[in-house]
C-alpha cells in the first residue's frame, strides 16, 4: 500500500514526516482527528523493520486514540509519533529536541507523551522546545507516570462488569487472573488485594512477579498457565494481541477486563468472547484512566478531580455492555459507536467554536 493510500484508508488529517540526519532522527507523526480537540497520544520509540512498518503502526495507533479520547468522553482528538530505532543505541538530547521542534511545527494540533521506549526524561528534553507535551513529572508540572490512574480505571472496569453479572460492584473474594504484572498490573493487584479479591499472577519477568505475590499474596502460575487458570475475571496487562483464537478458547473465566492495548487479534475474538458467555469489556474503555489523567493537565492538573473523571470508567463500561446487550451487537462494536456518535455530535459544535463550519 503507497503512503496516500494508507492516509486515505482511515482518514487521517495529516502526516508528519522529520529527518534529522546529524542525529538520525526518523520520525513520522499522525494526526488521526482533531474534531474534539487537540490530538493527544505519546511517541513510540521503535527498532521497525521498514518505514512502511513505521507508518501502519502510527496510523493505527493514532485511530486508536481519537476512539479511546471520545469514549472516555474527553475533548480530545487522536494521534501518534513513532521514531524509527532502537532507543538505547540512537536516544542523544539532539535527536529529542529535533523531535521536539517536528511537534512544535503543528503548533498544539498534536500534543505528545511518553510511550513504549521513551521515558518522562525524554519528554523532559522533548519540551525544551515545544509547550506541547504531557505526562511530566509533577515537578515539571505534569500528572506524572500514568500507570496508577490506568490501574484505577480498570479496577472502576471491573466493577462495572461485576454489577452488571452478579449485580454487585463488591469484588471481595472474586478471583482475578492477572497477565502481566508491570506498571499497571502491580498496582491493579494492590487495589484488587484491598477490596478484597484474590489473585492469581503470570509475567515473563521473574522478579515483577516475585515481588507482586509477596507484597499481595498471589498466587504464580506460568505464563501459558494463566490462561486456563478458573477465575472470576481474565486481566490482560502485558503486551497487545495476547487474547487470540486459541487463547480465547482456553480462558474460563465470566469476564475479560485489563489494560493492555489493542488486546484482540483480531476483531473475530469479540465475537469469540460474546459467543463463549464471557463478557468484554473493550480495551479502550477500561485502560482510558492513564489518558483521563494526562487530559486534566490542561485545566491545571488537580488528582482529586482527575480520580473523579477516571472513576466514570465505570459509567462509561455500564453504557457500553448495556447498549451491546440491548442490540445483540459485540461490546467492541458497541464501544466503537458511542465514540463514533460523540465525534459527530461533539465534534461539530467545536467546528463551529474554532469558525470552521458555515
Ligand atoms: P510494563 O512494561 O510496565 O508491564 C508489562 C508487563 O508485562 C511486564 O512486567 C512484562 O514483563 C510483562 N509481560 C510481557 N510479556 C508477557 C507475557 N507474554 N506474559 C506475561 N507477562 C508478560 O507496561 P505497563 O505500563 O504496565 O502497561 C501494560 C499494558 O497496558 C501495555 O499493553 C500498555 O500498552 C497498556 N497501557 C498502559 C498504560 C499506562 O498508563 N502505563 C495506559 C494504557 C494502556
Amino acid at each position: 500500500m503507497g503512503v496516500f493510500e494508507a492516509i486515505a484508508s482511515d482518514t487521517h488529517e495529516e502526516v508528519l514526516y522529520g529527518y534529522d540526519p546529524v542525529s538520525g532522527l526518523k520520525a513520522i507523526i499522525a494526526i488521526h482527528s482533531t474534531a474534539l480537540g487537540p490530538a493527544l497520544g505519546g511517541t513510540r520509540f521503535f527498532p521497525y523493520e521498514s518505514e512502511s512498518d513505521a507508518l501502519r503502526d502510527v496510523l493505527r495507533l493514532a485511530k486508536g486514540m481519537t476512539y479511546k479520547s471520545a469514549a472516555a468522553g474527553l475533548d480530545l482528538g487522536g494521534g501518534k509519533a513513532v521514531i524509527i530505532g532502537n532507543p538505547d543505541q540512537l536516544r542523544s538530547e539532539r535527536l529529542l529536541r529535533s523531535f521536539g521542534r517536528l511537534v512544535d511545527s503543528l503548533g498544539g494540533r498534536y500534543v505528545t507523551a511518553e510511550d513504549v521506549g521513551t521515558t518522562v526524561e525524554d519528554m523532559i528534553v522533548v519540551e525544551t522546545e515545544t509547550q506541547w507535551v504531557t505526562g511530566l513529572p509533577e515537578a515539571h508540572g505534569g500528572s506524572g507516570d500514568p500507570s496508577p490512574a490506568t490501574a484505577r480505571g480498570v479496577l472502576a472496569a471491573m466493577r462495572a462488569a461485576s454489577e452488571f453479572l452478579w449485580d454487585t460492584e463488591d469484588l471481595s473474594d472474586r478471583v482475578v487472573a492477572i497477565q502481566g504484572v508491570g506498571k499497571v498490573g502491580a498496582s491493579l493487584v494492590e487495589r484488587l488485594t484491598k477490596a478484597g479479591a484474590k489473585t492469581v499472577i503470570a509475567d515473563v519477568d521473574d522478579d515483577s512477579v516475585n515481588a507482586v505475590a509477596s507484597a499481595h499474596g498471589s498466587r504464580i502460575v506460568g505464563v501459558d498457565e494463566i490462561f486456563s487458570v478458573s477465575c472470576d475475571i481474565f486481566s490482560p496487562c502485558a503486551m497487545g494481541g495476547s487474547l487470540t483464537a486459541d487463547t480465547v478458547g482456553k480462558l474460563d473465566c465470566a469476564a475479560v477486563v485489563g489494560s493492555a492495548n489493542n488486546q484482540l487479534d483480531t476483531e473475530a475474538q469479540a465475537d469469540q468472547l460474546t459467543e463463549r458467555g464471557i463478557l468484554y469489556v473493550p480495551d479502550f474503555v477500561a485502560n482510558a484512566g492513564g489518558i483521563i489523567n494526562i487530559a486534566n493537565e490542561f485545566h491545571g492538573y488537580d488528582w482529586r478531580r482527575a480520580a473523579t473523571a477516571i472513576d466514570r470508567i465505570h459509567d462509561n463500561a455500564v453504557q457500553v455492555l448495556a447498549a451491546a446487550g440491548k442490540r445483540g451487537i459485540n461490546p467492541n462494536v458497541a464501544a466503537n459507536e458511542v465514540a463514533e456518535e460523540r465525534i459527530a455530535n461533539v465534534g461539530s459544535i467545536n467546528l463551529k467554536r474554532r469558525g470552521h463550519a458555515s
